[in-house]
C-alpha cells in the first residue's frame, strides 16, 4: 500500500539577508516547496564574509544615523574552526580543485575562501535567482488584517530607487548579529583625549604603527587583533573583565604585548589605569566587546524584544510564540559551529511552515521559554548569555535533527570542535597550522565522499 502523504502547504516566504544563514534558509524553504524571496541590501551573497577596506565614519559605531558597513572581518582573519567542521552538512567545505588560484587551500583558511565557499553554495543550488540584491528591508510588521498571520514588508532598492510594500505569509530573519557594537563602560572616558574605536572598524595594523594600544575583551577578535597590531605597534595591552584583578602577564613570544585585568579608569592626561595598579599613557582604546542583536526593521508590538541582548521570547531560539510559525529567526545562538546549525534550523522552519512538522501550542512554547529563563536566573546567568550555547549546541542540534527526521551531528564534527578548542587555548599562535586530529579529518572525508 502506498504511504499516505500528509497535506503539505506551500507558502510565500520572505528571507531577510543572504549571508550563511539566509542562503541555507532559502535553499531549505524552496526544497520544501515554498516560494521564496530573499532580501539582501548588499550587492552579493556572503554577509559578514564580504571583506571591505571601508570602515564606518564613526569609529565607535554609535551614531544611529551613520552609514553602516556590514562586515566586521579584518584583513588577516583566518577561520577559527577547521574547514571540515565549519561547512554545511551536505555541501562540504573542501578544497575545490580546478578553480581559481586565488583560493586558499589551508585547513583554517582566510576570509576570502569562506566567501568563495558561500558563493559556490549559492551557485550550486541556484539561490541567486531568489535574491533581490541591493534591497534593504526597512519595515516588517504584521499585516493590517488582524489575525491573518501575514506580514507586510517594506523595502527599498537603492539604485532603482524602488520602494516596495508587499505581503508575505511568513518571514525568516537572517540579518546577522555582528553589526551593532557593544562597548565597555570606562570611568573617566568623556575627558580622555585619546582615540576610541570598536573592532568592527578594524581592518589592518598599519594605522597603529608606533602607537600604544589597549584592547578590551577576551574574544577571538581581541586575541587575533592584539597579535596583528603587536607586529607594528609600540605596545599592546589587552584588558579583560574575566581576568583576576592582579593579572599582568607578558605574552610569550612578544616583548610588547601584555594581558591585564580590566581598566579601572582613564584620565584627561591620556593615561589608562588598570585594576592591577599599572598606569600607562595610551593612544588608542579598541573595544573588542562584541555586538548587540539588532532588528531595526522589525515591528512586533513588543511581542519580540531585545533586553540585555536576550532576544525573546523565542521558542528554541527560532520561533516567536506570538507569531509562530510565521515569524522565525536563523542564527541567534552563539559560541556554536554556525553553518551546520543554520542548516538544521532552516530545515525545521521549512517543515513547520509546510505543516509537515508540528509545533507545540503557543502556551506550551511560552511555558518552556519561561522555564528556561527561570533556570538561567537561578543559575545566576545574565540575560545576555541566553543564546550562548557552547557544549549544549550538540544537544540542541540533535533535537532539531529529530524534529526534521534527519541525521544528528556527525561524531567527528563534535570531536573536531572540542579538539580545536583545546588546541586553540593551549597554542593560540599555532593551532591553525599544526594539529593532530588527522583521524577525524579522515572520517570527515569519508562522509564527504557521499556528497561528491
Ligand atoms: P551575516 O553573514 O552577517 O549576513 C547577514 C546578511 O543580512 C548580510 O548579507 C546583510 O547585508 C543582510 N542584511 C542585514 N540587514 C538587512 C536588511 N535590513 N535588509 C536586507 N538585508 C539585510 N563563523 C565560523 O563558522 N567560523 C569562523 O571562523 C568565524 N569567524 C568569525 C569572525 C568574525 C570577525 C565574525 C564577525 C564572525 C565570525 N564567524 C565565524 C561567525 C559568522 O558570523 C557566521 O559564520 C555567519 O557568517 C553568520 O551568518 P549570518 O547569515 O547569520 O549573518
Amino acid at each position: 500500500m502506498a504511504p499516505s502523504l500528509s497535506p503539505i502547504r506551500s507558502h510565500h516566504v520572505a528571507v531577510i539577508g543572504a549571508g550563511a544563514a539566509g542562503l541555507v534558509a532559502a535553499r531549505e524553504l524552496r526544497r520544501e516547496g515554498h516560494s521564496v524571496v530573499v532580501f539582501e541590501r548588499q550587492k552579493q551573497v556572503g554577509g559578514t564574509w564580504i571583506y571591505t577596506d571601508h570602515i564606518e565614519p564613526d569609529p565607535l559605531s554609535v551614531d544611529p544615523t551613520r552609514s553602516v558597513v556590514h562586515s566586521s572581518v579584518y584583513g588577516s582573519l583566518r577561520t577559527n574552526l577547521p574547514r571540515e567542521c565549519m561547512g554545511y552538512r551536505d555541501f562540504p567545505f573542501v578544497v575545490r580543485s580546478g578553480v581559481s588560484e586565488s583560493r586558499d587551500p589551508r585547513r583554517f583558511p582566510s576570509h576570502g575562501e569562506v566567501l568563495a565557499y558561500l558563493q559556490d553554495f549559492a551557485k550550486e543550488f541556484a539561490i541567486e535567482e531568489m535574491i533581490r540584491f541591493d534591497t534593504a528591508v526597512v519595515k516588517v510588521a504584521p499585516a493590517a488584517e488582524e489575525g491573518s498571520g501575514k506580514w507586510r514588508i517594506e523595502s527599498t532598492e537603492k539604485e532603482k530607487k524602488v520602494l516596495r510594500d508587499e505581503i508575505y505569509d511568513a518571514v525568516v530573519v537572517c540579518n546577522g548579529h555582528y553589526i551593532e557594537p557593544r562597548h565597555a563602560e570606562i570611568p573617566g572616558i568623556s575627558s580622555w583625549p585619546g582615540k576610541e574605536m570598536h573592532s568592527h572598524n578594524y581592518r589592518i595594523p598599519e594605522p597603529f604603527r608606533d602607537q600604544v594600544v589597549v584592547l578590551i575583551g577576551n574574544s577571538a577578535s581581541a586575541d587575533d587583533i592584539s597579535r596583528d597590531i603587536a607586529r607594528v605597534a609600540k605596545e599592546v595591552h589587552v584588558a579583560c573583565r574575566s581576568n583576576e584583578a592582579d593579572t599582568y602577564i607578558e605574552r610569550p613570544g612578544y616583548n610588547n604585548l601584555w594581558m591585564h585585568s580590566m581598566i579601572e579608569c582613564v584620565h584627561k592626561d591620556g593615561s589608562v589605569v588598570f585594576q592591577n595598579g599599572k598606569t600607562i599613557s595610551v593612544d588608542v582604546i579598541m573595544h573588542c566587546t562584541g555586538y548587540k542583536y539588532h532588528f531595526p526593521f522589525l515591528e512586533t508590538n513588543g511581542n519580540v524584544t531585545v533586553d540585555d541582548n536576550r532576544v525573546g521570547p523565542l521558542y528554541k531560539d527560532v520561533f516567536s510564540p506570538a507569531f509562530a510559525p510565521w515569524l522565525s529567526f536563523v542564527g541567534i545562538p552563539w559560541k556554536v559551529v554556525p553553518f551546520p546549525m543554520f542548516e538544521l534550523q532552516s530545515k525545521w522552519i521549512a517543515g513547520v511552515l509546510s505543516g509537515r512538522i508540528p509545533l507545540p501550542s503557543k502556551e506550551d512554547m511560552m511555558m518552556e521559554i519561561k522555564t528556561l529563563y527561570s533556570t538561567l536566573d537561578a543559575q545566576g546567568i545574565a540575560k545576555r548569555y541566553t543564546h550562548q550555547m557552547g557544549i549544549s549546541q550538540f544537544e540542541y542540534n540533535s533535537w532539531l535533527a529529530s524534529q526534521c527526521g534527519c541525521s544528528e551531528t556527525e561524531e567527528w564534527r563534535k570531536e573536531m570542535y572540542f579538539a580545536t578548542g583545546v588546541k586553540k587555548r593551549a597554542h593560540p599562535e599555532t593551532y591553525r597550522d599544526e594539529w593532530d586530529d588527522h583521524h577525524l579529518v579522515s572520517q570527515a572525508y569519508q562522509d564527504f565522499s557521499l556528497y561528491a
